[in-house]
């Protein structure tokens, strides 16, 4: 199947249920990238600083980008000019330094808090605790250029779906739980962003807003 095919039929599948899709196209070329735009899709992922600048650079103004992977504090000021949606905020110290970049740019970044809920450790995020220790800190509380949106969350690599679903379960809770005490009123902190290609239809289920697909879309890297 072609990119554009793909776009097409999951867009159509994501859009009756309200959930937003991240085409993750990281490692791919922008013509791949330029395919899935003509295709309508315009809100795209990747993991990397360097390659994310290179895209945007190359690539129409009106995409809307993501980055998804893990963010080194010193690469922050690369991207803030133009970056639309961080997923991957790790630690206090990250977010006080796109705060400062977003300042220095003169906009609020939108950002979402990775939160760890894989049974692995090799993946980035933090434990609920910590996550709630930012919200709580007189540092984020002095923030003004970013704005805190959502979650996003890994689920294990790992055959046992039961295992995913429990993990994308804790999320959702988690998010609830954060709601209703550090958001009370705040409509934009309505995003989970959970769910990749092989298991988006069981992040769906619980809850996910945002789906980051790449090699369902893209095919295989
Ligand atoms: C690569 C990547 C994806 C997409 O992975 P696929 O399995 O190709 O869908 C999603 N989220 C993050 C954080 C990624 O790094």
């Amino acid at each position: 199947m072609s990119i554009a095919t793909n776009i097409t039929s999951i867009k159509a599948e994501l859009e009756s249920i309200k959930v937003k899709l991240i085409a993750v196209s990281k490692t791919k070329s922008a013509e791949a990238i330029t395919e899935a735009y003509q295709a309508g899709q315009r809100d795209f992922g990747e993991n990397q600083v360097q390659e994310l600048v290179e895209k945007h650079n190359l690539l129409p103004k009106d995409i809307t980008w993501h980055l998804v992977g893990h963010l080194q504090t010193n690469k922050v000021k690369y991207i803030a000019s133009f970056i639309n949606l961080i997923h991957s905020v790790d630690s206090l110290k990250l977010l006080q330094e796109i705060n400062k970049q977003a300042l220095k740019n003169n906009r609020v970044i939108d950002c979402f808090l990775q939160i760890y809920i894989a049974d692995e450790d090799t993946k980035f995020g933090l434990e609920f605790d910590e996550a709630i220790e930012i919200l709580r800190s007189e540092e984020y509380l002095q923030m003004r250029n970013i704005r805190i949106t959502g979650l996003m969350g890994i689920a294990s690599n790992t055959e046992s779906i039961k295992r995913i679903q429990e993990e994308f379960y804790e999320l959702s809770m988690f998010m609830k739980g954060l709601k209703k005490s550090y958001f009370e009123g705040k409509e934009y902190f309505n995003e989970i962003s959970m769910g990749m290609s092989s298991d988006y239809k069981i992040a769906i289920e619980y809850g996910s807003t945002m789906v980051r697909l790449g090699s369902t879309i893209f095919g295989k890297r």
